[in-house]
């Protein structure tokens, strides 16, 4: 590994433990505020409006944290993976991913290519929300 890449993987690593702090304290927040809310409408919600709102609220908070907590999985996993070594090898090719992708996406465990494939997957697996 030459000395370019080495600078470049450390202001990645910081990055990342930044976005962690980050994601900790934004999943700590949204636990607190859906405390307050489950809270409040026990006690101070009174029609049906309101608590339909309060109930839509809640859902898209759930949503956002999960999106939080996916993602902080990804960024503890991309950091695990700067300590063992294996850090910017695409997980289904191999191949390293490029500096400019990691650059903007430090947490990326595929290539550029072996991403869309995956994502092209995803989409071909159908709607995950069969039941709604
Ligand atoms: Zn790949």
């Amino acid at each position: 590994m030459d000395l370019a890449t080495q600078t470049h993987l450390t202001k990645l690593r910081d990055l990342l433990s930044f976005r962690l702090l980050e994601l900790r304290a934004e999943v700590h927040a949204a636990e607190q505020a859906q405390r307050e809310l489950t809270g409040a409408s026990a006690h101070e919600v009174t029609d049906r409006k309101d608590e339909a709102a309060q109930r839509l609220l809640s859902d898209l908070g759930g949503v956002q944290e999960q999106r939080d907590r996916d993602e902080m999985a990804q960024v503890e996993a991309a950091l695990q993976r700067l300590d063992t070594g294996s850090y910017g090898d695409c997980a289904d090719c191999g191949e390293p991913i490029s500096l400019q992708r990691l650059q903007v996406q430090p947490a990326a465990q595929r290539c550029a290519p072996c991403q869309a494939a995956f994502e092209h997957a995803l989409d071909r697996s159908g709607p995950r929300h069969a039941l709604s």
